[in-house]
């Protein structure tokens, strides 16, 4: 359905009194919706008359209602892809694998622990002994849960390759670096370059990986990750 600009996405009026634009969408809102509407836990965007509520309370507006991952079948199915997408390009072979499950926010909350009001955990890996899991948030649009999937990954490959590495920043930045990459991978140059945004919290990490790979390369980051014991 083509955006129009002129009303506010939520409740339809004319855009008389300024507007505002959230990150990723196109819509424009009035700021009477902005500021008393109810809004999308997913995209943060004031619902409209038309939401969705989700069987754990959560509630999604039409946009990332329609293009939401909610089958458990084909949350592994894109899952699978992602993974063999980043061994393919990446050189993220997994030895030992992972498990991968769709989980709902209370099963997240509990797994992480609560975060504060209207944040959720989108994704987590678990290692427990033997056991590791990759754990995605049911429902999330579609790049989202793709981005979530490729973080998590390489956190999974981390465990296995670089199990001394306890540093955060090289940890966390290595996972958006491959969920970055993904991206490229599936063509969403945008939605790459989106990380680097400002309001964007691992930019910082993010950029710091991908001077590495200026200087190393692909195959090359990796290999430092491995080095490293810090
Ligand atoms: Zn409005
Ligand atoms: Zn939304
Ligand atoms: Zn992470």
């Amino acid at each position: 359905m083509p955006v129009d600009r002129s009303r506010c996405a939520s409740c339809g009026q004319s855009l008389t009194n300024g507007y505002y634009v959230l990150v990723d969408r196109p819509d424009r809102f009035c700021p009477q919706c902005i500021a008393t509407r109810p809004r999308c836990d997913t995209c943060g965007a004031p619902l409209g008359n038309r939401f969705w509520q989700l069987h754990d309370g959560r509630r999604q507006c039409d946009a990332c209602h329609a293009v939401a991952i909610y089958d458990p079948a084909q949350a592994l199915q894109i899952f699978q892809q992602t993974a063999a997408m980043l061994v393919e390009g990446m050189g993220l072979q997994l030895n030992i694998g992972v498990a991968f499950r769709l989980v709902d926010a209370p099963t997240m909350s509990q797994l992480r622990g609560p975060l504060p009001r209207g944040q959720h955990t989108l994704g987590l890996y678990r290692r427990q002994q033997h056991i590791r899991v990759i754990y995605v948030l049911h429902g999330l649009p579609k790049l989202m849960f793709r981005i979530t999937a490729a973080h998590e990954y390489a956190h999974a490959w981390q465990s296995e390759h670089c199990p001394l590495l306890q540093n955060e920043f090289l940890r966390e930045g290595h996972a958006e670096w491959v969920a970055y990459h993904h991206l490229l991978q599936l063509g969403s140059r945008k939605a790459a370059a989106r990380m680097l945004d400002d309001h964007h919290p691992y930019r910082q990490p993010l950029r710091y990986l991908l001077n590495l790979e200026a200087q190393l390369g692909t195959a090359g980051v990796n290999a430092y990750l491995m080095r490293v014991e810090d």
